[in-house]
Protein backbone atom coordinates (compact mmCIF):
# COMPACT_ATOMS: atom_id res chain seq x y z
CA UNK A 1 0.00 0.00 0.00
CA UNK A 2 1.59 3.16 -0.88
CA UNK A 3 1.73 5.63 2.42
CA UNK A 4 1.96 8.81 1.13
CA UNK A 5 2.87 11.80 3.00
CA UNK A 6 3.06 15.80 2.34
CA UNK A 7 6.43 17.12 1.41
CA UNK A 8 7.08 20.44 2.96
CA UNK A 9 10.20 22.41 3.13
CA UNK A 10 12.19 19.52 1.81
CA UNK A 11 10.92 17.20 4.79
CA UNK A 12 8.33 14.04 4.31
CA UNK A 13 5.70 15.37 6.73
CA UNK A 14 2.42 13.28 8.38
CA UNK A 15 -0.83 14.69 9.25
CA UNK A 16 -2.89 13.96 12.42
CA UNK A 17 -5.51 12.84 10.55
CA UNK A 18 -5.53 10.57 7.41
CA UNK A 19 -7.75 9.15 4.88
CA UNK A 20 -7.64 6.03 2.58
CA UNK A 21 -8.20 5.22 -1.10
CA UNK A 22 -9.32 2.49 -2.74
CA UNK A 23 -8.24 0.84 -6.34
CA UNK A 24 -11.92 1.84 -8.25
CA UNK A 25 -11.91 -1.51 -10.22
CA UNK A 26 -11.57 -3.41 -6.94
CA UNK A 27 -13.66 -1.96 -3.92
CA UNK A 28 -12.04 -4.08 -1.32
CA UNK A 29 -8.55 -3.05 -2.06
CA UNK A 30 -7.00 0.00 -0.33
CA UNK A 31 -4.12 1.12 -2.50
CA UNK A 32 -3.33 4.48 -0.65
CA UNK A 33 -3.08 6.14 2.93
CA UNK A 34 -2.58 10.08 2.57
CA UNK A 35 -2.42 12.71 4.75
CA UNK A 36 -5.73 14.47 4.78
CA UNK A 37 -4.28 18.37 5.05
CA UNK A 38 -6.29 21.28 6.51
CA UNK A 39 -5.34 24.84 5.90
CA UNK A 40 -2.05 24.67 8.34
CA UNK A 41 -0.10 22.62 6.61
CA UNK A 42 -1.05 24.61 3.21
CA UNK A 43 -0.15 28.19 5.05
CA UNK A 44 2.88 26.07 6.19
CA UNK A 45 4.07 25.07 1.85
CA UNK A 46 3.44 28.67 1.50
CA UNK A 47 5.98 29.85 3.56
CA UNK A 48 8.51 27.17 3.13
CA UNK A 49 8.00 28.08 -0.53
CA UNK A 50 8.34 32.05 -0.05
CA UNK A 51 11.16 31.10 2.26
CA UNK A 52 13.25 28.70 -0.90
CA UNK A 53 12.35 31.61 -3.52
CA UNK A 54 15.21 33.71 -3.15
CA UNK A 55 17.74 31.72 -3.73
CA UNK A 56 16.18 29.28 -6.18
CA UNK A 57 15.69 32.50 -8.52
CA UNK A 58 19.11 33.21 -8.56
CA UNK A 59 20.19 29.12 -9.14
CA UNK A 60 21.68 29.30 -13.26
CA UNK A 61 18.97 28.66 -15.68
CA UNK A 62 21.43 25.36 -16.43
CA UNK A 63 21.19 24.00 -12.61
CA UNK A 64 17.86 24.32 -12.77
CA UNK A 65 17.39 22.54 -16.36
CA UNK A 66 19.81 19.98 -14.86
CA UNK A 67 17.64 18.66 -12.22
CA UNK A 68 14.38 18.77 -14.56
CA UNK A 69 16.48 16.40 -17.02
CA UNK A 70 17.51 14.18 -13.89
CA UNK A 71 14.22 14.40 -12.32
CA UNK A 72 13.06 12.76 -15.82
CA UNK A 73 15.73 10.03 -15.21
CA UNK A 74 14.68 9.12 -11.95
CA UNK A 75 10.90 8.65 -13.29
CA UNK A 76 11.95 6.32 -15.95
CA UNK A 77 13.51 4.09 -13.52
CA UNK A 78 10.45 3.44 -11.77
CA UNK A 79 8.33 4.09 -14.92
CA UNK A 80 6.47 0.62 -14.82
CA UNK A 81 5.89 1.24 -10.96
CA UNK A 82 4.06 4.90 -11.51
CA UNK A 83 2.14 2.92 -13.99
CA UNK A 84 0.78 0.54 -12.40
CA UNK A 85 -0.11 2.84 -9.34
CA UNK A 86 -1.97 5.31 -11.49
CA UNK A 87 -3.87 1.92 -12.88
CA UNK A 88 -4.95 1.07 -9.34
CA UNK A 89 -5.48 4.40 -7.87
CA UNK A 90 -7.24 6.11 -10.94
CA UNK A 91 -8.41 3.37 -12.72
CA UNK A 92 -6.50 4.16 -15.69
CA UNK A 93 -5.86 1.35 -18.09
CA UNK A 94 -2.39 0.14 -17.78
CA UNK A 95 -1.40 0.96 -21.23
CA UNK A 96 -2.65 4.93 -21.57
CA UNK A 97 -1.15 5.18 -17.98
CA UNK A 98 2.05 3.64 -19.58
CA UNK A 99 2.10 6.71 -21.97
CA UNK A 100 1.36 9.36 -19.32
CA UNK A 101 4.36 8.76 -17.39
CA UNK A 102 6.53 8.97 -20.58
CA UNK A 103 4.64 12.04 -21.18
CA UNK A 104 5.59 13.63 -17.89
CA UNK A 105 9.49 12.08 -18.37
CA UNK A 106 9.34 14.05 -22.02
CA UNK A 107 7.49 17.17 -20.55
CA UNK A 108 10.87 17.59 -17.93
CA UNK A 109 13.00 17.23 -20.58
CA UNK A 110 11.05 19.88 -22.87
CA UNK A 111 11.21 22.32 -20.19
CA UNK A 112 14.77 21.68 -19.35
CA UNK A 113 15.51 22.52 -23.10
CA UNK A 114 14.28 26.30 -22.45
CA UNK A 115 17.87 26.29 -20.53
CA UNK A 116 19.82 25.98 -24.30
CA UNK A 117 17.52 28.47 -26.45
CA UNK A 118 17.51 32.04 -26.83
CA UNK A 119 15.53 34.49 -24.90
CA UNK A 120 14.83 37.49 -24.02
CA UNK A 121 15.05 40.34 -26.94
CA UNK A 122 16.93 43.40 -27.76
CA UNK A 123 14.92 46.43 -29.40
CA UNK A 124 16.11 49.94 -30.68
CA UNK A 125 16.45 52.54 -28.36
CA UNK A 126 14.88 55.78 -29.18
CA UNK A 127 17.82 57.22 -26.57
CA UNK A 128 21.57 57.72 -27.84
CA UNK A 129 24.05 54.73 -26.74
CA UNK A 130 21.13 53.22 -24.73
CA UNK A 131 20.76 49.62 -24.80
CA UNK A 132 16.66 48.43 -24.54
CA UNK A 133 16.30 44.93 -24.06
CA UNK A 134 13.93 42.22 -22.17
CA UNK A 135 14.38 39.22 -19.92
CA UNK A 136 11.91 36.78 -18.80
CA UNK A 137 11.69 36.53 -15.02
CA UNK A 138 9.95 34.43 -12.39
CA UNK A 139 6.89 35.55 -10.44
CA UNK A 140 7.63 33.90 -6.89
CA UNK A 141 5.26 31.39 -4.85
CA UNK A 142 2.66 29.67 -7.51
CA UNK A 143 0.28 27.25 -6.43
CA UNK A 144 -1.10 24.75 -8.75
CA UNK A 145 -4.19 22.48 -7.87
CA UNK A 146 -4.94 19.22 -10.29
CA UNK A 147 -7.68 16.38 -11.11
CA UNK A 148 -7.45 13.59 -10.93
CA UNK A 149 -7.70 12.13 -14.04
CA UNK A 150 -3.87 12.85 -15.38
CA UNK A 151 -2.44 12.74 -12.36
CA UNK A 152 1.38 12.67 -13.09
CA UNK A 153 1.22 14.47 -16.85
CA UNK A 154 -1.02 17.43 -15.62
CA UNK A 155 0.85 18.03 -12.49
CA UNK A 156 4.35 17.74 -14.42
CA UNK A 157 3.13 20.13 -17.44
CA UNK A 158 1.98 22.93 -14.86
CA UNK A 159 5.10 22.34 -12.52
CA UNK A 160 8.04 22.18 -14.92
CA UNK A 161 7.90 25.56 -16.33
CA UNK A 162 7.31 27.05 -13.65
CA UNK A 163 10.17 25.62 -12.07
CA UNK A 164 12.62 26.61 -15.23
CA UNK A 165 11.42 29.99 -14.66
CA UNK A 166 12.65 30.06 -10.94
CA UNK A 167 9.57 30.07 -9.31
CA UNK A 168 8.56 27.86 -6.33
CA UNK A 169 5.35 25.83 -6.34
CA UNK A 170 3.13 24.39 -3.77
CA UNK A 171 1.31 21.66 -5.79
CA UNK A 172 -2.27 20.17 -4.72
CA UNK A 173 -3.15 17.24 -6.65
CA UNK A 174 -6.60 16.20 -6.54
CA UNK A 175 -7.40 13.60 -3.01
CA UNK A 176 -8.62 11.11 -5.36
CA UNK A 177 -5.42 10.14 -7.03
CA UNK A 178 -2.55 12.02 -5.21
CA UNK A 179 0.14 9.17 -6.31
CA UNK A 180 1.31 10.79 -9.55
CA UNK A 181 2.24 14.06 -8.21
CA UNK A 182 3.76 12.03 -5.17
CA UNK A 183 6.39 10.20 -7.32
CA UNK A 184 6.75 12.90 -9.40
CA UNK A 185 7.82 15.63 -6.36
CA UNK A 186 10.24 12.14 -5.26
CA UNK A 187 11.73 11.94 -8.53
CA UNK A 188 12.68 15.54 -8.52
CA UNK A 189 13.94 15.32 -4.50
CA UNK A 190 15.90 12.57 -5.92
CA UNK A 191 17.60 14.60 -8.41
CA UNK A 192 18.91 17.57 -5.70
CA UNK A 193 16.30 19.91 -5.99
CA UNK A 194 16.82 22.37 -2.89
CA UNK A 195 14.15 22.52 -0.14
CA UNK A 196 11.40 24.33 -0.16
CA UNK A 197 11.48 25.09 -4.14
CA UNK A 198 8.38 22.27 -4.73
CA UNK A 199 6.02 21.66 -1.74
CA UNK A 200 3.12 18.82 -1.70
CA UNK A 201 0.05 18.85 0.44
CA UNK A 202 -2.30 16.36 -0.22
CA UNK A 203 -5.84 16.48 1.12
CA UNK A 204 -9.39 18.16 0.19
CA UNK A 205 -9.45 21.27 -1.94
CA UNK A 206 -11.54 23.33 0.04
CA UNK A 207 -8.99 24.19 2.82
CA UNK A 208 -6.41 24.52 0.47
CA UNK A 209 -8.81 27.16 -1.37
CA UNK A 210 -9.23 29.17 2.36
CA UNK A 211 -5.13 29.47 2.56
CA UNK A 212 -4.58 30.65 -1.01
CA UNK A 213 -7.19 33.56 -0.26
CA UNK A 214 -5.32 34.35 3.08
CA UNK A 215 -1.51 33.90 1.85
CA UNK A 216 0.97 36.81 1.85
CA UNK A 217 2.80 37.23 -1.50
CA UNK A 218 1.12 34.23 -3.74
CA UNK A 219 1.65 35.74 -7.06
CA UNK A 220 -0.30 32.60 -9.16
CA UNK A 221 -2.36 29.85 -9.17
CA UNK A 222 -2.71 27.21 -12.06
CA UNK A 223 -5.91 25.04 -11.83
CA UNK A 224 -7.03 22.22 -13.52
CA UNK A 225 -10.83 20.71 -12.88
CA UNK A 226 -14.61 21.69 -13.42
CA UNK A 227 -16.08 24.86 -14.07
CA UNK A 228 -17.22 25.22 -10.93
CA UNK A 229 -14.35 24.94 -8.72
CA UNK A 230 -12.26 27.37 -11.11
CA UNK A 231 -14.89 30.11 -11.50
CA UNK A 232 -15.16 30.13 -7.86
CA UNK A 233 -12.08 30.00 -6.73
CA UNK A 234 -11.28 32.78 -9.50
CA UNK A 235 -14.01 34.66 -7.73
CA UNK A 236 -12.17 34.37 -4.32
CA UNK A 237 -9.09 35.34 -5.70
CA UNK A 238 -10.07 38.38 -7.55
CA UNK A 239 -9.19 41.05 -4.79
CA UNK A 240 -5.53 39.59 -4.65
CA UNK A 241 -2.71 40.65 -6.99
CA UNK A 242 -2.29 36.61 -7.82
CA UNK A 243 -2.67 35.69 -11.75
CA UNK A 244 -5.29 32.99 -12.37
CA UNK A 245 -5.03 30.12 -15.27
CA UNK A 246 -8.46 28.00 -15.72
CA UNK A 247 -8.35 24.81 -17.36
CA UNK A 248 -12.17 23.57 -17.15
CA UNK A 249 -14.23 21.22 -18.77
CA UNK A 250 -15.53 20.28 -22.52
CA UNK A 251 -18.90 19.05 -24.22
CA UNK A 252 -16.32 17.91 -27.43
CA UNK A 253 -18.13 17.35 -30.77
CA UNK A 254 -16.45 15.17 -33.71
CA UNK A 255 -18.15 15.85 -37.14
CA UNK A 256 -18.39 13.23 -39.43
CA UNK A 257 -18.77 14.83 -42.74
CA UNK A 258 -20.59 12.27 -45.63
CA UNK A 259 -17.20 11.84 -47.41
CA UNK A 260 -15.40 10.35 -44.35
CA UNK A 261 -12.99 7.77 -44.23
CA UNK A 262 -16.11 5.89 -41.89
CA UNK A 263 -13.87 3.27 -40.05
CA UNK A 264 -11.34 5.72 -39.01
CA UNK A 265 -13.93 8.54 -38.12
CA UNK A 266 -15.82 5.15 -36.29
CA UNK A 267 -12.33 3.72 -34.26
CA UNK A 268 -11.45 7.66 -33.21
CA UNK A 269 -14.48 8.41 -32.12
CA UNK A 270 -14.91 4.96 -30.15
CA UNK A 271 -11.60 5.65 -28.13
CA UNK A 272 -12.06 9.47 -27.87
CA UNK A 273 -15.25 8.89 -26.37
CA UNK A 274 -14.64 5.82 -23.98
CA UNK A 275 -11.41 5.18 -23.59
CA UNK A 276 -10.41 5.57 -19.90
CA UNK A 277 -14.08 5.43 -19.62
CA UNK A 278 -14.90 9.09 -21.42
CA UNK A 279 -12.83 10.75 -18.04
CA UNK A 280 -11.13 13.01 -20.17
CA UNK A 281 -11.52 16.70 -20.45
CA UNK A 282 -11.31 16.17 -24.12
CA UNK A 283 -13.60 12.99 -24.40
CA UNK A 284 -15.91 13.01 -27.55
CA UNK A 285 -19.23 13.62 -26.25
CA UNK A 286 -21.49 14.46 -29.10
CA UNK A 287 -21.40 12.96 -32.81
CA UNK A 288 -22.44 15.08 -35.55
CA UNK A 289 -23.39 12.39 -38.13
CA UNK A 290 -23.89 14.36 -41.94
CA UNK A 291 -27.77 12.61 -42.73
CA UNK A 292 -26.20 10.74 -46.14
CA UNK A 293 -24.30 8.61 -44.09
CA UNK A 294 -25.90 8.40 -40.81
CA UNK A 295 -27.31 5.10 -40.68
CA UNK A 296 -24.58 3.41 -42.18
CA UNK A 297 -21.85 5.45 -39.85
CA UNK A 298 -24.39 3.83 -36.99
CA UNK A 299 -24.06 0.69 -37.88
CA UNK A 300 -19.72 1.24 -37.55
CA UNK A 301 -19.81 2.81 -34.71
CA UNK A 302 -21.60 0.55 -33.05
CA UNK A 303 -19.35 -2.02 -34.01
CA UNK A 304 -16.10 -0.66 -33.18
CA UNK A 305 -17.61 0.22 -29.85
CA UNK A 306 -18.80 -3.27 -29.25
CA UNK A 307 -15.53 -4.05 -29.46
CA UNK A 308 -14.00 -2.22 -26.71
CA UNK A 309 -12.86 -4.30 -23.42
CA UNK A 310 -14.32 -2.99 -20.27
CA UNK A 311 -12.36 -4.25 -17.58
CA UNK A 312 -9.48 -4.03 -14.52
CA UNK A 313 -6.83 -1.38 -15.87
CA UNK A 314 -4.53 -3.61 -14.77
CA UNK A 315 -5.22 -6.04 -17.49
CA UNK A 316 -2.71 -5.24 -20.39
CA UNK A 317 -5.22 -5.46 -23.21
CA UNK A 318 -8.42 -3.55 -21.16
CA UNK A 319 -9.28 -0.03 -22.93
CA UNK A 320 -12.32 1.35 -20.74
CA UNK A 321 -11.42 1.01 -16.79
CA UNK A 322 -13.83 1.79 -14.23
CA UNK A 323 -15.33 5.28 -13.35
CA UNK A 324 -13.68 7.16 -10.23
CA UNK A 325 -15.67 6.39 -7.73
CA UNK A 326 -19.20 5.96 -7.01
CA UNK A 327 -19.98 9.93 -6.83
CA UNK A 328 -19.21 9.90 -10.75
CA UNK A 329 -20.49 6.04 -11.16
CA UNK A 330 -24.20 7.44 -10.05
CA UNK A 331 -23.49 10.69 -11.66
CA UNK A 332 -23.12 9.03 -15.05
CA UNK A 333 -26.35 6.84 -14.13
CA UNK A 334 -28.37 9.79 -13.73
CA UNK A 335 -27.26 11.51 -17.00
CA UNK A 336 -28.99 8.61 -19.58
CA UNK A 337 -31.99 8.57 -17.43
CA UNK A 338 -32.04 12.41 -17.63
CA UNK A 339 -31.34 11.70 -21.76
CA UNK A 340 -33.80 8.99 -21.92
CA UNK A 341 -36.18 11.18 -20.43
CA UNK A 342 -35.46 14.43 -22.60
CA UNK A 343 -36.40 12.33 -25.62
CA UNK A 344 -33.46 9.53 -25.96
CA UNK A 345 -33.07 6.22 -27.75
CA UNK A 346 -30.45 4.03 -26.49
CA UNK A 347 -28.02 2.24 -29.21
CA UNK A 348 -25.26 0.75 -26.98
CA UNK A 349 -25.25 0.26 -23.39
CA UNK A 350 -26.68 2.40 -20.61
CA UNK A 351 -26.27 0.62 -17.15
CA UNK A 352 -22.84 -0.86 -15.81
CA UNK A 353 -22.10 -3.19 -12.87
CA UNK A 354 -20.80 -1.99 -9.59
CA UNK A 355 -20.60 -4.60 -7.02
CA UNK A 356 -16.73 -5.15 -8.05
CA UNK A 357 -16.09 -1.62 -9.15
CA UNK A 358 -17.07 1.67 -11.07
CA UNK A 359 -17.95 -0.17 -14.01
CA UNK A 360 -20.40 1.69 -16.55
CA UNK A 361 -20.40 0.38 -20.10
CA UNK A 362 -19.90 2.88 -22.94
CA UNK A 363 -23.26 4.59 -24.04
CA UNK A 364 -24.28 6.30 -26.84
CA UNK A 365 -27.81 7.51 -27.33
CA UNK A 366 -29.80 9.10 -30.20
CA UNK A 367 -33.04 11.28 -30.89
CA UNK A 368 -31.62 13.83 -28.30
CA UNK A 369 -32.34 17.46 -29.50
CA UNK A 370 -28.91 19.60 -29.51
CA UNK A 371 -30.80 22.22 -26.48
CA UNK A 372 -30.76 19.03 -24.66
CA UNK A 373 -28.83 18.92 -20.91
CA UNK A 374 -27.29 16.00 -21.87
CA UNK A 375 -26.21 17.13 -25.05
CA UNK A 376 -25.26 20.22 -23.88
CA UNK A 377 -23.24 19.51 -20.34
CA UNK A 378 -20.08 17.50 -19.69
CA UNK A 379 -20.97 14.16 -18.35
CA UNK A 380 -17.16 12.83 -17.41
CA UNK A 381 -17.90 9.36 -18.28
CA UNK A 382 -18.35 6.80 -21.22
CA UNK A 383 -21.56 8.48 -22.30
CA UNK A 384 -21.78 10.20 -26.06
CA UNK A 385 -24.90 11.30 -28.13
CA UNK A 386 -25.28 10.58 -31.57
CA UNK A 387 -27.18 13.87 -33.98
CA UNK A 388 -27.82 13.84 -37.95
CA UNK A 389 -26.78 17.60 -39.73
CA UNK A 390 -27.29 18.59 -42.93
CA UNK A 391 -24.69 20.91 -43.45
CA UNK A 392 -21.70 22.45 -42.17
CA UNK A 393 -23.25 25.78 -41.14
CA UNK A 394 -25.75 23.42 -38.87
CA UNK A 395 -22.20 21.45 -37.55
CA UNK A 396 -20.76 24.03 -36.84
CA UNK A 397 -23.86 25.82 -34.71
CA UNK A 398 -24.20 22.71 -33.10
CA UNK A 399 -20.08 22.50 -32.26
CA UNK A 400 -20.48 26.25 -31.03
CA UNK A 401 -23.70 26.20 -29.30
CA UNK A 402 -22.65 25.09 -25.49
CA UNK A 403 -20.82 26.89 -23.01
CA UNK A 404 -17.50 24.97 -23.63
CA UNK A 405 -14.79 25.29 -26.22
CA UNK A 406 -12.27 22.75 -25.54
CA UNK A 407 -11.96 20.72 -28.22
CA UNK A 408 -13.36 19.68 -31.94
CA UNK A 409 -13.04 17.14 -34.40
CA UNK A 410 -14.08 16.54 -38.25
CA UNK A 411 -13.09 13.88 -40.45
CA UNK A 412 -13.26 14.68 -44.04
CA UNK A 413 -11.55 14.61 -47.12
CA UNK A 414 -12.47 17.69 -48.62
CA UNK A 415 -9.60 20.45 -48.19
CA UNK A 416 -12.49 23.29 -48.29
CA UNK A 417 -14.36 22.09 -45.63
CA UNK A 418 -11.79 21.24 -43.56
CA UNK A 419 -10.50 24.34 -43.34
CA UNK A 420 -13.59 26.25 -42.88
CA UNK A 421 -14.21 23.92 -39.92
CA UNK A 422 -10.92 24.54 -38.52
CA UNK A 423 -11.47 28.45 -39.09
CA UNK A 424 -14.90 28.84 -37.47
CA UNK A 425 -15.07 26.23 -34.44
CA UNK A 426 -14.56 27.84 -31.87
CA UNK A 427 -12.62 25.96 -29.01
CA UNK A 428 -9.66 25.78 -28.11
CA UNK A 429 -8.05 22.47 -30.24
CA UNK A 430 -9.25 21.93 -33.61
CA UNK A 431 -8.71 18.52 -35.36
CA UNK A 432 -8.61 17.20 -38.87
CA UNK A 433 -9.35 13.59 -39.02
CA UNK A 434 -7.91 12.77 -35.75
CA UNK A 435 -9.69 12.24 -32.46
CA UNK A 436 -10.99 14.90 -30.10
CA UNK A 437 -8.85 13.47 -26.85
CA UNK A 438 -5.05 13.75 -27.08
CA UNK A 439 -3.03 16.49 -27.25
CA UNK A 440 1.29 17.14 -27.88
CA UNK A 441 3.08 18.77 -25.14
CA UNK A 442 4.94 20.95 -27.35
CA UNK A 443 1.66 22.96 -28.51
CA UNK A 444 -0.19 25.67 -26.35
CA UNK A 445 -2.78 23.67 -24.73
CA UNK A 446 -6.12 25.23 -23.34
CA UNK A 447 -10.01 25.59 -23.98
CA UNK A 448 -11.24 28.79 -25.13
CA UNK A 449 -14.97 30.15 -23.86
CA UNK A 450 -16.24 28.37 -20.81
CA UNK A 451 -13.33 25.70 -21.19
CA UNK A 452 -10.34 28.01 -19.89
CA UNK A 453 -9.37 31.42 -18.37
CA UNK A 454 -5.89 32.95 -19.00
CA UNK A 455 -2.74 32.12 -20.86
CA UNK A 456 -2.52 28.55 -22.27
CA UNK A 457 -0.39 25.67 -21.23
CA UNK A 458 2.21 23.30 -22.48
CA UNK A 459 4.55 24.41 -25.74
CA UNK A 460 6.55 27.55 -25.11
CA UNK A 461 2.87 29.19 -24.53
CA UNK A 462 3.06 27.88 -20.73
CA UNK A 463 6.12 30.51 -19.88
CA UNK A 464 3.64 33.49 -20.44
CA UNK A 465 1.88 32.39 -17.32
CA UNK A 466 4.62 31.65 -15.33
CA UNK A 467 6.68 34.55 -16.05
CA UNK A 468 7.03 37.63 -16.02
CA UNK A 469 9.00 40.39 -19.04
CA UNK A 470 11.40 43.09 -17.50
CA UNK A 471 12.31 46.11 -19.38
CA UNK A 472 15.94 46.63 -18.87
CA UNK A 473 17.06 50.44 -20.40
CA UNK A 474 21.16 51.09 -19.34
CA UNK A 475 22.49 54.03 -20.74
CA UNK A 476 26.57 54.82 -20.02
CA UNK A 477 26.60 57.28 -17.29
CA UNK A 478 29.01 59.64 -19.93
CA UNK A 479 25.63 60.37 -22.43
CA UNK A 480 24.74 64.04 -21.46
CA UNK A 481 21.97 66.01 -23.47
CA UNK A 482 21.35 63.47 -26.11
CA UNK A 483 25.15 62.86 -27.13
P1 LIG B 1 -12.64 19.36 -9.43
O1 LIG B 1 -13.59 18.67 -8.55
O2 LIG B 1 -12.97 20.74 -9.90
O3 LIG B 1 -11.24 19.36 -8.64
C1 LIG B 1 -10.07 19.85 -9.23
C2 LIG B 1 -9.08 20.19 -8.13
O4 LIG B 1 -9.57 21.30 -7.38
C3 LIG B 1 -8.87 19.06 -7.12
O5 LIG B 1 -7.53 19.04 -6.71
C4 LIG B 1 -9.77 19.50 -5.97
O6 LIG B 1 -9.40 18.95 -4.73
C5 LIG B 1 -9.53 21.00 -5.99
N1 LIG B 1 -10.53 21.80 -5.29
C6 LIG B 1 -11.81 21.49 -4.99
N2 LIG B 1 -12.38 22.52 -4.32
C7 LIG B 1 -11.44 23.49 -4.19
C8 LIG B 1 -11.41 24.77 -3.57
N3 LIG B 1 -12.48 25.28 -2.96
N4 LIG B 1 -10.27 25.48 -3.61
C9 LIG B 1 -9.16 24.99 -4.21
N5 LIG B 1 -9.13 23.77 -4.82
C10 LIG B 1 -10.26 23.03 -4.81
O7 LIG B 1 -12.34 18.49 -10.75
P2 LIG B 1 -11.98 16.93 -10.86
O8 LIG B 1 -13.20 16.14 -10.58
O9 LIG B 1 -10.74 16.64 -10.08
O10 LIG B 1 -11.59 16.81 -12.40
C11 LIG B 1 -12.54 16.68 -13.40
C12 LIG B 1 -12.75 18.00 -14.14
O11 LIG B 1 -11.50 18.48 -14.58
C13 LIG B 1 -13.60 17.83 -15.38
O12 LIG B 1 -14.52 18.89 -15.47
C14 LIG B 1 -12.58 17.90 -16.51
O13 LIG B 1 -13.11 18.31 -17.75
C15 LIG B 1 -11.60 18.87 -15.96
N6 LIG B 1 -10.28 18.73 -16.62
C16 LIG B 1 -9.88 19.73 -17.46
C17 LIG B 1 -8.66 19.61 -18.13
C18 LIG B 1 -8.18 20.70 -19.04
O14 LIG B 1 -6.98 20.78 -19.26
N7 LIG B 1 -9.05 21.53 -19.58
C19 LIG B 1 -7.87 18.47 -17.94
C20 LIG B 1 -8.33 17.46 -17.08
C21 LIG B 1 -9.54 17.61 -16.42
P3 LIG B 1 -10.17 17.67 -4.09
O15 LIG B 1 -10.80 16.94 -5.21
O16 LIG B 1 -9.09 16.92 -3.43
O17 LIG B 1 -11.17 18.25 -3.14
Amino acid sequence: MIQGKNFIGGRWKETPKTYQRENPARLEEVVGLYPLSGEAEATEALVAAREAFPSWKRTPLLERAHILKEAAKRLATRGDKVARDIAREAGKPLLEARTEVRRAMDILEYYAAYAYTPFGYRVASARPRTELRTQRVPLGVVALITPWNFPIAIPTWKLAPALILGNTVVLKPASLAPVGALHLVQALEEAGLPEGVVNLVIGPGTPFGRALEKAEDLRAVSFTGSVEVGLRLKARLASLATRVQLELGGKNAYVVWKDADLVLAARQIAQGAFFYAGQKCTATSRILVHREIYEAFKETLLQEVGQLKVGDPLEEDTQVGPLIDSTAWEGTARWVERGLRDGGRLLIGGEGAREKGYFFDPTILEGLDLKALLAQEEVFGPVATVHPVTSLEQALEAVNATRYGLSASIATRDLGIAKRFLEEAEVGLAHVNQPTAGVEYQAPFGGSEGSGYGPKEQGWAALEFYGDWKTLVITPPEVRDGH
